[in-house]
C-alpha cells in the first residue's frame, strides 16, 4: 500500500501471480492484518448461530463479569483494554465455557475479536496445577504462532502460574523432554512430530484443541492433513474449536473434519455494507480514458480518502487483496476500481468485489464506489451477482454534482 500526500492510498496486484505466491499471500495476510490493526472491528451486523442441541439454552454476554472469569483473567483482559465482549465474543465465550464444553466452529471477518475468545476459553479451562499440556492451539504460520503466544502473554500477566510453549520450527528439544507447559502453541508440521515420532506431549491428555486461522491454514500444503493427523489422536471428549476469517465451501469441509459436529457461529456482514454502498461505473475505452475519468472525479468532487484498485505492474505496490480483506479504513469514503477484480480465467471475482466496497460504508456511514470499466460484461455479471443495479455516471458532465 502506498500513499501519496494527498492521503489516497493506492493499492495494486499483479495479475501474473502464480498460485505459489497466491497462497504465500493468504499466508501472510493473518500477520499483516493483527500488526496493522491495533483495535477491534466495530460491527452491528447479525450473527448466525446453529446449535448442535436446538434445546440448550443460548447465551449472549454483555460483559466480561458475567462469564465468571476468574479475577487473574479479567484483570488481564481489563488491562488489555477491553470494556466488553466483542459480537462473536458475546455468543461464542459462553459456548465454550459452558459445560459440557461445547465444540464449536466460528467464522468472521480478522479483526472482530476471535483471537481473543478463544485464548480466554483456553486460558479459563485449563488447570494450573497440573503441569502438562491441556490446551493445544494451532496456527497455520510461524508469525501467527509468535504474535498470538504474545497477545495470551499479555492478557495471561496476572496469571503467572500458567506457562505457554511455542512448537515452532527451530524450538528444538531434547529426546526424552516431556512438555509441562498448560498451553503449547504450534504450527503442524512441529506439532506433528511433538506428538507421534518425538513424543513430547501426549495428545490424549488434551482438552482443548484450538484450530486458528482455518483458511489459511488450508490453502498451506500439507497443513491441512497434518491438522486432521492431529485431531485424529485427541480423546474424544477434547473440545475441538476452529476459527476462520472466510467461509469457502473447502473451509467448510476441512472444518467439519477437524471439529465433528458442531456449534456454528457465523458473523454476517455481506448483505449489509452493500446496502449502505451507492455503486456507480463510468464506461471508459482505455486506460488513458480511465485516468482522465479518475482526475475528474478528483477535481470534481471532495474526497476524503479513497482507496484505488488496479491491475498495477509495478512491483512497490504490495497485494491488493491484503488491503482488501484485511485492513479497516473508518474514514474511507471512496472506493475506485481502476480495474475490476477478475480470477485467473478472467471470471468476476465477486468475493474480492464485495471485501474491496466493503472497505467504504463501514459503521452505516454511506460509501461510494466507483467501476471504471471497458466493457459491460464483467459489470453485468457482479451486478447479476449481487442483484444490485450499479449506475452509470458520466464523469465529464455534471453528474458529478449528485453523488457528491
Ligand atoms: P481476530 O482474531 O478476529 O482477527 P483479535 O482477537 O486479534 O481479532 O482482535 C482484534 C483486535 O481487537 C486486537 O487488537 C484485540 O486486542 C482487540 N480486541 C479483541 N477483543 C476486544 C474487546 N472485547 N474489546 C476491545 N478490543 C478487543
Amino acid at each position: 500500500v502506498k500513499a501519496d500526500t494527498n492521503g489516497v492510498l493506492i493499492n495494486s496486484a499483479t495479475p501474473e501471480k502464480t498460485d505459489e505466491e497466491e497462497k504465500e499471500d493468504k499466508a501472510a495476510q493473518p500477520s499483516l492484518n493483527k500488526l496493522i490493526r491495533s483495535n477491534l472491528v466495530d460491527t452491528t451486523n447479525q450473527v448466525e448461530i446453529l446449535q448442535r442441541d436446538p434445546d440448550s439454552l443460548l447465551y449472549f454476554v454483555k460483559s466480561f463479569e458475567e462469564l465468571r472469569l476468574i479475577p487473574q483473567l479479567l484483570q488481564g483482559v481489563c488491562a488489555m483494554g477491553f470494556n466488553q465482549p466483542s459480537k462473536i465474543q458475546e455468543s461464542a465465550l459462553p459456548m465454550m465455557l459452558a459445560e459440557p464444553p461445547q465444540k464449536l466452529i466460528a467464522q468472521s471477518q480478522s479483526g472482530t475479536g476471535k483471537t481473543a475468545a478463544f485464548f480466554l476459553a483456553m486460558l479459563s479451562l485449563v488447570e494450573p496445577v497440573d503441569t502438562f499440556l491441556q490446551c493445544l492451539c494451532l496456527s497455520p504460520t510461524y508469525k501467527l504462532a509468535l504474535q498470538t503466544r504474545k497477545v495470551i502473554e499479555q492478557n495471561g500477566k496476572f496469571y503467572p502460574e500458567l506457562k505457554l510453549a511455542y512448537g515452532v520450527r527451530g524450538n528444538n528439544l531434547e529426546r526424552g523432554h516431556k512438555i509441562g507447559e498448560q498451553i503449547v502453541i504450534g504450527t503442524p508440521g512441529t506439532m506433528v512430530d511433538w506428538c507421534s515420532k518425538l513424543k513430547f506431549i501426549k495428545p490424549k491428555k488434551i482438552k482443548v484443541f484450538v484450530l486458528d486461522e482455518a483458511d489459511v491454514m488450508i490453502a498451506t500444503q500439507g497443513h491441512q492433513d497434518q491438522s486432521i493427523r492431529i485431531q485424529r489422536m485427541l480423546p474424544r471428549n477434547c473440545q475441538m474449536l476452529l476459527f476462520s476469517a472466510t467461509f469457502e465451501d473447502s473451509v467448510w469441509k476441512f472444518a467439519q473434519k477437524v471439529v465433528p459436529d458442531p456449534n456454528i457461529i457465523k458473523l454476517k456482514r455481506e448483505e449489509e455494507t452493500l446496502d449502505t454502498i451507492k455503486q456507480y461505473y463510468v464506461l471508459c475505452t482505455n486506460r488513458d480514458e480511465k485516468f482522465q475519468a479518475l482526475c475528474n472525479l478528483y477535481g470534481a468532487i471532495t474526497i476524503a480518502q479513497a482507496m484505488i484498485f488496479c491491475h498495477g505492474k509495478e512491483k512497490v505496490l504490495v497485494t491488493t487483496n491484503v488491503c482488501a480483506r484485511g485492513i479497516d479504513v473508518e474514514q474511507l469514503s471512496v472506493v475506485i476500481n481502476f480495474d475490476l477484480p477478475v480470477d485467473k480465467d478472467g471470471n468476476p471475482d465477486n468475493e474480492t468485489y464485495l471485501h474491496r466496497i466493503g472497505r467504504t460504508g463501514h459503521f452505516g456511514k454511506r460509501g461510494l464506489a466507483v467501476n471504471m470499466v471497458d466493457s459491460m460484461n464483467i459489470l453485468n455479471r457482479i451486478q447479476e451477482h449481487f442483484n444490485k443495479k450499479i449506475e452509470r455516471l458520466d464523469t465529464d458532465t455534471d453528474d458529478l454534482d449528485e453523488i457528491e
